[in-house]
């Protein structure tokens, strides 16, 4: 495989993920990061089978790109329509980036990690969750949410603190 760096220097990797919600542990992924790469774009994915979806999906790019203003140019909100090793690939990205929890999230990301490689030849980056986010996820926070139960502490403070 050819290595090609990026003419202008800047390391850009991309985190995809249906962010729906977009919570602690996700944005613990984004800020390490940003200790790697000069940039990470968050790619929203959109299913544009869905009614609404893309409404939802615009309207969720509004909110993250306020949320995550104050890492300024060093991160970006997109909406991904198709694939997202191409189209990440076609931003100029180096690599992608992800989170693993636990065992199950590993053997799913380990297998979409070798199909973007084997279709767009781009790397993923894999980091490991902080124990302290290993239990939280989009799903449990919907389902919370859905019994009236104050997800707030899962959910990225706003303002943001752009600290560790
Ligand atoms: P997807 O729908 O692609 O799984 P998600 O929005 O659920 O997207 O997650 C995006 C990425 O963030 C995935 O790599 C997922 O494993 C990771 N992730 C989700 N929650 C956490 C967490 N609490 N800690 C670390 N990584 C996480």
């Amino acid at each position: 495989m050819t290595h090609r760096f990026p003419e202008d220097g800047q390391r850009t990797a991309v985190f995809a993920g249906s962010f729906n919600p977009f919570t602690v542990g996700h944005l613990s992924i984004l800020k390490r990061g940003l200790e790697i790469f000069d940039k990470v774009i968050v790619m929203i994915g959109h299913n544009a089978s869905k009614k609404d979806d893309s409404e939802n999906a615009e309207k969720r790019v509004e909110e993250l790109s306020r949320l995550l203003a104050p890492f300024g140019e060093r991160t970006e909100v997109r909406i991904c329509s198709g694939l997202v090793a191409p189209e990440a690939k076609a931003l100029g990205a180096v690599a992608l980036l992800r989170g693993v929890r636990s065992v199950a999230d590993f053997e799913y990301e380990r297998n979409m990690a070798d199909i973007n490689r084997d279709i767009s030849g781009i790397e993923t980056v894999i980091l490991t969750a902080e124990p302290r986010y290993g239990a939280i996820s989009s799903s449990i926070v919907r389902e919370l949410r859905s019994y009236g139960y104050d997800v707030t502490p899962f959910l990225p403070a706003s303002p943001l603190s752009t600290d560790n």
